[in-house]
């Protein structure tokens, strides 16, 4: 309880923290943008001062007002921006406008003059950003940049006093403000959305892991319930066993008819518990495998010679004719033992008429070793869900014949633990075949 409670603190604070970093840091990022934008500009209105100055300077010398008058009328007519230049010089010790453009006034302000007489002291620029209208009078702002005109002994001569708007720049920083707030925006929403996959996949985890919990109990419960089967069930077929051969006295074939049904329920009992404590060793990993050059051939030869009784009663061949050089198999000997005689078990029993043919070949660094029988065949939708724990074909052929549907489902697990494969080819109503392949030992 307290963990889940810590984590949903942890959630909430990476809730908040996440949108409140990523808007500071759009709010930090456009003000520094803003700042370096107005530096820029103040440097270009400054240089565009100076230029003003510098190519005035011998019309001033010269007292050629009005030609200053002039080019000040064309810049401004061909700079937008440019607005309100005029020049001031000293005339018997007062500051006077003495050329300007046509959208400044010929009178000269009070925080002109002041702005003036500041550049002429410091013998250097002044610069003031100031809000104001454009020539339509739309509300904005502009720098005022008051430059001193300096001739060749460094002795101001003149002061030009210039507005330029900023309206450009201004709309492209508000169009950058409506930019990053758009990011912002969806950033903290891709967040929302990243952090609410986070918390299902939290809980995911948390039902893995409870499901893995109760896989576990499960498993736990299959192998104590099968060992204690174990012992009564066996006891139960010796038991039995020893009725049959008389050990108790002479048996009445009547009786011997139900014992020997009794035996054959005890059989399947004993091969139900046998593969249910099978699966729970695969699933808590407790098989070992103890690897070693394994003769296939050998291991097919004596479970054939076991099983051509139940397939004679049946009226079924098993075919097999020991193919020359195969290798020995690298593998678990008694494994095999079980993979093949499951296979050749089902064949026989999936199989009314017919073969069961066996046969081996050498490919690539494997054994081969296939399982074809003339029987049943599986249907392509029960081919998808052969190898499931529990699986067993459901068709008016097989609703006698007893199983568990554990068999392949095991033996699928000890050929891949082997480094081996498991697959089936297969037609309904006219066959399987069952392919199984394992390492060869080098
Ligand atoms: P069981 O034989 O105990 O039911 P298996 O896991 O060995 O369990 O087999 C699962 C199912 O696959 C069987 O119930 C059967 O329907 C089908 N099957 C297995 N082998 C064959 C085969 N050779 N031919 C047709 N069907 C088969």
């Amino acid at each position: 309880m307290k963990r889940e409670k810590l984590e949903i603190l942890y959630s909430i604070i990476v809730l908040i923290t996440i949108p409140v970093i990523v808007a500071v840091n759009t709010i930090a990022l456009t003000q520094t943008t803003n700042q370096a934008f107005n530096t820029e500009l103040q440097r270009k209105a400054d240089l565009a001062n100076n230029i003003i100055a510098q190519s005035s300077l011998q019309l001033i010398k010269d007292r050629q007002y009005d030609k200053i008058q002039d080019n000040l009328n064309s810049l401004e007519s061909s700079q937008p921006t440019l607005m309100q230049s005029s020049l001031i010089v000293n005339v018997n010790n007062e500051l006077k406008k003495v050329a300007y453009s046509s959208t400044a006034s010929s009178d000269l302000s009070q925080s002109a003059k002041t702005e003036a007489k500041l550049a002429i002291d410091r013998k250097n620029s002044i610069a003031m950003l100031v809000n104001t209208y454009d020539r339509n009078q739309n509300p904005g702002q502009a720098w005022n940049v008051t430059t001193p005109v300096l001739d060749s002994n460094q002795d101001v001569i003149a002061v030009v006093s210039a507005s330029y708007l900023t309206v450009d720049a201004q709309e492209a920083i508000s169009s950058a403000y409506q930019q990053s707030f758009i990011v912002l925006i969806i950033s903290i929403v891709l967040i929302f959305g990243l952090l609410f996959r986070h918390f299902r996949l939290v809980s995911y985890v948390k039902l893995f892991a409870k499901q893995r919990e109760l896989n576990q109990t499960m498993g736990d419960f299959l192998s104590v319930a099968t060992h204690e089967l174990k012992a009564p069930t066996s006891i139960i077929k010796g038991y039995l066993s020893n009725v049959l051969d008389g050990d108790f006295g002479l048996v009445e074939p009547k009786v011997k008819e139900q014992i020997e049904v009794a035996v054959t329920q005890t059989e399947r009992l004993n091969s139900l518990v046998q593969d249910l404590l099978n699966v729970s060793r695969v699933e808590q990993g407790r098989i070992q495998y103890n690897f070693t050059a394994v003769n296939t051939t050998k291991i097919l030869n004596n479970i054939i010679e076991n099983y051509q009784p139940m397939a004679a009663a049946k009226g079924i061949q098993i075919i097999y004719e020991p193919a020359d050089g195969i290798p020995l198999a690298h593998a678990d000997e008694g494994r095999v033992q079980e993979i093949f005689t499951n296979l050749i078990d089902n064949a026989i029993k999936y199989t009314s008429r017919g073969s069961v043919t066996i046969t081996q070949q050498l490919k690539k660094g494997v054994v081969v070793t296939n399982f074809h029988d003339t029987g049943f065949g599986i249907s392509p939708e029960a081919r998808q869900r052969l190898f499931q724990r529990f699986y067993r074909v459901k068709t008016s052929q097989t609703e006698t014949i007893s199983g568990t549907g554990l068999g392949l489902w095991i033996i699928k697990q000890y050929v891949e633990a082997m480094s081996g494969s498991i697959d089936v080819e297969t037609i309904e109503n006219v066959g399987s075949n069952f392919i199984v392949e394992l390492q060869i030992n080098s």
